[in-house]
């Protein structure tokens, strides 16, 4: 029996041993893999394949079905390069047996140099699923392997296929990683692996019916043939337990996290009622019941005494202002200062504008920030709230500069939240102590996203919406139908509503071509003389931006013709029509925010998404799903399992999208047990005090130390 401290000496010895010393590696081999970030056999082995390879049945050409996972050897007969456009490239390799031809198709190459080891004339073996693709048999993205490289490897069981290079091969890889574990299954000094790689207690592993970790990482680089379907479903025993891990971590460090808050003193902030009883009759309706809920679950975070860490969402349309200024407001009551920052000048003087005509006769003073105001402008706006006699602040991001200072600042509201860096974010709220923080936003968050990139925070729902509203018809109008749409357009206008009508592009591009905002103006305006048209991008200066929103507010432009600008939160709801040109170029998320621009009173709503000549698939796919529903969250969903987590929450917040083998929405039930075993552990042992939990809180301070 050999001691523990020597165990895991001799442990840390194996698993940090360099990989220039496995066997086949070498100085060359081990430079190469040092930089790309394998140092120590415990990296090496952690690497997890990409996909797996079924090399047992090889099939020909003429019996392949559609949705077929196949694996066939054939003759290149031709090599294809095409050109898209910019920077878009596919290739097309015709490969044929006895029986027929099968098409490759790569709208990416694995890597650059990847097709100049393929010739017209050589054999390969292709293996992936069978797309059908205009009545010919094609497989996207194949698995190439030449059939003279093949038969030096002569493997015939599940083949992992790792990510590789032009240099490194992923079977090279492969054989490494197995020698390493041989090298580890073989220390002469019997260091027990099993025990030493597992950081979960035991009654979690059964719980959920896991392997031991070590296991998995033997099973995951050398899967059993007859767990073919399961290791291609990503529902293997290993693989699970893996999954299970990532997604464990993730929450271990998020529960944690939103308990450590709940610790901490927060600005005790009894309401006092005074001034959102006078803002409730001031309202021209009655708060719905998800707008009171929402506001009593936020007053009820202000009385607790820990900092309020809350997202209220609700999809466009829903209400949220109403919500947020009663807030603020009661931030103010208490004698707290109340700010709330918003992504875009337009949505910011809006706000402004909404607070003044609602609040101004309320008894305190309410002021605006952003880099549209001048310097000399400024100075006062700083001062007062620096020493605290503004307490209602609105503005851009210009709120998170250096030189603004708060005197007592109780809350920070963040609308349509989604649009910041998480650092922005972060920036305005350390501008205080700990203060209350509620962000906002319309992007309907499916359940297991909020589990993960939300999963530290306590969220308030606006289900519904205010009543009246009938749903947003929603049509995709080709070309031939144009001329019918603008009658529509001018009908609706005589009626004396509104309409939006929404370009990709500010002006003329030479690379792109696509309609422009400044163009569309010149056309319609010299076309159609009698209507007010009005131009909107971003590229105009913020005071001609407002005095353009201004004449729309008051329905002296009738349409308004602009750049995405009015994506968010923009609420005139005498407009009823909002059409969007080029409509597939945007993400559905951003389509469906666009959209909540109308139907926002008691009118009916109509969007009408005009798709380019050269639509695709894909892209006619979105916008008939737009065409199909309202609902927020439905789409979302739908992008979630088509295009994955980055297109809902955009690239820059979108952490989860460093799960190597989880999918959101595949392993949805494993997130959630993933995340009920965190909350089990940490509401018994909030610190990870316990023997059993030793391991957990090595890894937990890893984590901390990792993210922080
Ligand atoms: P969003 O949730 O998109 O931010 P807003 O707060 O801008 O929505 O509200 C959209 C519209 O609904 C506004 O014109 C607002 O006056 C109106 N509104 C808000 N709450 C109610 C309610 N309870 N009943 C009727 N109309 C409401
Ligand atoms: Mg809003």
């Amino acid at each position: 029996m050999i001691s523990r401290p020597i165990k895991s000496i001799l442990m840390a010895y194996y698993l940090d041993t360099d990989v220039t010393y496995l066997k086949g590696v070498g100085p060359k081999w081990g430079d190469k893999l040092h930089r790309l970030g394998f140092r120590t056999l415990k990296d090496l082995v952690s690497y997890y394949p990409r996909t797996y390879e079924d090399r047992r049945h090889q099939r020909k050409i003429n019996t392949l079905k559609k949705g077929e996972r196949v694996y066939i050897c054939g003759e290149i007969v031709n090599l294809q390069k095409m050109f898209r456009g910019p920077g878009q490239r596919i290739h097309i390799m015709t490969i044929k047996d006895d029986t027929g031809f099968l098409f490759c198709r790569f709208y990416r190459v694995p890597y650059r140099t990847y097709f100049e080891k393929f010739h017209v004339g050589q054999k390969v073996l292709a293996f992936g699923i069978i797309n059908d693709f205009k009545g010919r048999k094609e497989i996207a993205h194949p698995e190439l392997t030449l059939l003279s490289e093949f038969k030096e490897d002569s493997f015939m069981g599940l083949l992992p296929i790792y990510s590789e290079d032009e240099e490194l091969s992923s079977k090279k890889i492969h054989k490494w990683i197995l020698s390493a574990l041989t090298f580890l299954e073989e220390n002469p000094d019997k260091v027990n692996f099993a025990e030493e790689f597992e950081f979960l207690p035991d009654w979690v592993l059964k719980k959920n019916n896991l392997i031991n970790r070590y296991q998995a990482l033997k099973e995951i680089h050398n899967p059993d043939i007859n767990q073919v379907d399961d290791y291609f479903k990503y529902n293997s025993a290993a693989q699970k337990r893996f999954i299970f891990d990532e997604f464990f971590q993730l929450e271990l460090y998020l529960i944690f996290q939103k308990m450590k808050l709940k610790q901490q003193e927060g600005i005790k902030l009894n309401s006092t009622s005074i001034l959102t009883s006078k803002l409730l009759q001031k309202f021209p309706y009655q708060l719905t019941h998800d707008q009171k809920n929402s506001f009593q679950e936020i007053l009820k975070d202000f009385a607790s005494g820990f900092p309020m860490n809350r997202l209220l969402q609700g999809d466009v349309g829903s209400g949220k202002t109403a919500v947020i200024f009663l807030s603020m407001l009661s931030a103010i009551e208490c004698g707290a200062q109340a700010v709330l920052m918003a992504p875009t000048e337009v949505l910011a003087e809006q706000h402004y504008q909404g607070a003044l005509k609602l609040l101004s006769d309320l008894g305190f003073e309410i002021g605006f920030l952003s880099s549209k105001v001048k310097s000399k402008d400024k100075i006062p706006i700083l001062e007062k709230i620096a020493s605290g006699k503004i307490q209602f602040i609105i503005g851009t991001h210009a709120l998170i500069e250096e030189s603004v200072q708060f005197s007592k600042l109780g809350l920070v509201v963040v609308d349509e939240q989604h649009r910041f860096g998480v650092e922005q974010r972060q920036k305005l709220k350390s501008k205080s102590q700990i203060p209350h923080f509620l962000m906002v936003t319309a992007t309907p968050i499916p359940r297991t996203l909020a589990m993960t990139t939300y999963g530290d925070l306590d969220i308030s729902f606006l289900h519904e919406k205010p009543p009246g509203r009938s749903p947003i018809q929603t049509k995709i109008v080709m070309e031939n139908q144009r001329e019918q749409l603008y009658k529509f357009m001018f009908e609706q206008v005589q009626k004396g509503r509104q309409a939006f009508m929404i370009f990709p592009l500010v002006e003329e591009s030479e690379k792109l071509p696509l309609k422009d905002v400044s163009q569309g103006y010149k056309d319609f305006s010299t076309k159609y003389p009698t209507i007010k048209w009005g131009l909107l991008h971003g590229k105009m200066s913020s005071d001609d931006k407002q005095k353009i929103m201004d004449e729309f507010r008051k329905n002296k432009i009738q349409i308004l013709l602009s750049t995405t600008v009015i994506e968010v939160g923009v609420d005139i709801p005498n407009a009823n029509l909002i059409i969007i040109e080029h409509a597939e170029r945007f993400g559905l998320s951003q389509l469906h925010q666009l959209r909540g621009r109308v139907g926002r009173g008691t009118l009916k709503g109509f969007c009408a998404l005009l798709p380019s000549l050269n639509l695709s698939i894909d892209g006619l796919e979105r916008l008939k799903k737009l065409e199909s529903t309202t609902d927020g969250l439905e789409l979302a969903e739908w992008d979630l399992e088509f295009r994955g987590a980055g297109q809902i929450l955009g690239a820059k917040q979108s952490g989860v999208s460093e799960f190597k083998l989880a999918n959101l929405f595949r392993d949805k039930k494993v997130l959630e047990d993933a995340r009920s075993a965190a909350i089990e552990i940490l509401t018994k042992d909030p610190h990870l005090h316990l023997k059993i939990h030793k391991k957990l809180k090595l890894l937990l301070d890893q984590l901390q130390m990792h993210k922080a």
